[in-house]
Order: C-alpha cells, then sequence, then structure tokens
C-alpha cells in the first residue's frame, strides 16, 4: 500500500482479495503497510486480471519468490515481535530465557527459577516431555511437570516456555505453557506443526539437527499456514564433523535469517555447545551478531541434574552472563529484557 492510503482503502483491498478465494495477511509497519496475499496459481492469476494493481492506495504488487510465503521477510513491512505472555521478542528487545533443562523436582525447578530470574530472565524454560537420543534415559515428567513449572512460574512471575513432542499432546502442553517449544528433533513432525499452528499459543522452533535455511523455514510456514504467526526461530548449532563440542553453533544464521525472514531469531547456546565454560562466550556472539534473545540452561545442582548438567550455568557463570545481557545489546540498541524483569519487582 502506498504511505498515503486510507484504513478504507485497505479494507477494500483486503475484501477484493477474499472475494476471489485468497487469504489476505496485513503487515503494518512503521511507514508502509503490505498485504500478503495467499492462494492458488489460478487465484492469484484472477486477482492480477482483475485490476488489483489500480486500486485507492494500492502502491505495487509483487510475487513473492521465496517457497515459504507467510514467514518471507518479502512479506513484511519490518521484523515481527512475537509476545509471550506480555513479554516481547523482537528486533527492539533482547530476551533472555533461562531455566532447567528438565523439570524434575518443585524444589529444583524453583532454585533454577531463581537464578535464572537474578540473571534477568524475562522467560522460564523447563523441558516437562524430554525427547531424549536413549529410550532409557529420564523421560521427563510429563503432565506432573508441567504443572511445576506453571506453579513456579506463577511464584517467580515468569511466563513459561516448555517442549512439546506429540501432536496428541499440545493441548495439554497448551494449557499450562505460555510458549510451545518445538524441538530439533521434531523440526520436521509436520502432523506436530500443524497442531501448534492450530493453537494461539507462540512457538518456539528450534532449528534441526541438519536443517538448511530453507528447511527450518518451511517448518515455519507449517505453523504459520494453519494462521498461527507468533513464531520464534531458535538456532541451537548444527551437526558437524567436530567431535569436541555438542554441535556447531552458526552465528551466521542469526543475520541470515534475519534477512530472509520476518521472525524472530534466538540462540541457544547451551544445547550447542554442551559444556558450561562456552556458553556465555557464545551467549556473546549472539548478542553480537544481532539475536532477538538467548536461551540458557540453568540448574542449581549441576551434578545432581537428570539431564544435560553439564551445560547448566552455575551462579558465577550466570553473573558474567547477566553482565553481558545488560551491556552488550544496548550497544546495538535494544532495551534490554533486564528492563522490564526490574521494573516488575525483583524475586529472590
Ligand atoms: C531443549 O531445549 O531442552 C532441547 C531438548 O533442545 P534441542 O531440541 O535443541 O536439542
Ligand atoms: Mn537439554
Amino acid at each position: 500500500m502506498s504511505p498515503s492510503a486510507a484504513d478504507a482503502d485497505l479494507a477494500v483491498v483486503v475484501t477484493h482479495i477474499e472475494a476471489r478465494g485468497g487469504q489476505a495477511f496485513v503487515s503494518r509497519g512503521v511507514t508502509r503497510t503490505i498485504v500478503g496475499v495467499v492462494g492458488s496459481d489460478d487465484v492469484l492469476e484472477e486477482l492480477e486480471a482483475s485490476g488489483v494493481k489500480g486500486l485507492p492506495g494500492v502502491a505495487e504488487t509483487m510475487r513473492i519468490t521465496t517457497p515459504y510465503k507467510l514467514v518471507s521477510a518479502q512479506n513484511h513491512a519490518r521484523r515481527s515481535t512475537v509476545r509471550v505472555g506480555g513479554v516481547p521478542i523482537g528486533p527492539d528487545t533482547f530476551t533472555l530465557i533461562a531455566g532447567p533443562c528438565a523439570v524434575e523436582t518443585p524444589e529444583q525447578t524453583l532454585a533454577a527459577a531463581r537464578m535464572a530470574r537474578r540473571a534477568g530472565a524475562t522467560l522460564l524454560r523447563g523441558g516437562a516431555y524430554k525427547p531424549r537420543t536413549s529410550p532409557y534415559a529420564f523421560q521427563g515428567l510429563g503432565e506432573a511437570g508441567l504443572r511445576i513449572l506453571a506453579e513456579v512460574g506463577e511464584e517467580v512471575g515468569l511466563p513459561i516456555v516448555t517442549e512439546v513432542t506429540d501432536a496428541s499432546d499440545v493441548d495439554t502442553v497448551a494449557r499450562y505453557a505460555d510458549m510451545l517449544q518445538i524441538g530439533t528433533r521434531n523440526m520436521q513432525n509436520f502432523a506436530l506443526l500443524q497442531a501448534v499452528g492450530a493453537t494461539r499459543r507462540p512457538v518456539m522452533l528450534k532449528r534441526g539437527l541438519t536443517a538448511t535455511y530453507d528447511e527450518w523455514l518451511m517448518a515455519a510456514e507449517y505453523i504459520a499456514q494453519r494462521g498461527n504467526l507468533d513464531v520464534v526461530l531458535c538456532e541451537r548449532g548444527v551437526r558437524s564433523f567436530e567431535p569436541a563440542l555438542r554441535n556447531m553453533l552458526d552465528i551466521s544464521a542469526v543475520p541470515m535469517v534475519q534477512r530472509l525472514s520476518h521472525l524472530p531469531v534466538i540462540v541457544d547456546p547451551s544445547h550447542a555447545a554442551g559444556r558450561r565454560d562456552l556458553v556465555v562466550p557464545l551467549a556473546r556472539a549472539a548478542m553480537a551478531a544481532g539475536a532477538d534473545g538467548v536461551m540458557v540452561d540453568v540448574h542449581p545442582r549441576p551434578e545432581e541434574a537428570r539431564c544435560d548438567g553439564a551445560q547448566a550455568l552455575v551462579d558465577d557463570s550466570l553473573a558474567e552472563l547477566a553482565e553481558a545481557v545488560t551491556t552488550i545489546p544496548p550497544l546495538l540498541g535494544r532495551t534490554c529484557a533486564t528492563h522490564l524483569a526490574e521494573r516488575a519487582g525483583t524475586v529472590g
């Protein structure tokens, strides 16, 4: 739409599209508004022939050339902000998400949540359904874990992020969670993507172990195509030839995917490194590369953790992370999330 288009012009355009069988997605930017149209080739050809270009307020029309449409940067006036229980994740802020890899007990979860909060986290993570490599490893507490996480989140005043691993659990997890996490191993579980796409909960979509940017964005498109555009992409390292580290953090993914898509991009340095001493340096790199947030594992007693203790931050390393979070993102013009936490009052 041209910058001078009126709301009434926009309404006419949307009606015009819908009357010809297209779906219209309106994206309002500071200086311009873009109407994304999704439809079959027949619908698009009819629309082009119908003179949509000549309607009042329409500046130009163009085909989106990327295979993903709804999540493409081409379809958006500016990068999106996704709100999770009121907490923004997007281009103007920097959001720290922290918590235990797995919910183990109420005491462990509360202690980890207090550590997260002290470090400036504004969202609490914790797994209740754990996708483990070994069927003999701790699989998570299931719904009992969701209940613990929700109670702890309530107590410390942080909205919660938790993984869902099976389409049949989506309704249950969505009852407790403020944000649904799709793990690496499920990035191409299309039934699960469609199921979370049908909810009204924001989704964190982790990058698959060997997924290309296009595959990752096509997975996001599955969620968006079901009507849920509140998707945050999470880079967590990819499979590499180097055995010293769990995964290789792909820092290039941050600026690259931010060019390809309007969706926020965050980084999980914990699952990338697999070892505590590298988590803060990688988190700093993510901030410098322009990530919209980071997510880290914390644990009050990592040596006793039932899952991923080696990568969990403890108090000393968390203090270093808190320092980075308050200093680096503001250099890049972002309001850091810690300020939001302070405004809400400090807990424990
Ligand atoms: C997690 O965040 O708990 C997790 C299992 O991560 P990933 O899917 O990236 O391995
Ligand atoms: Mn883990």
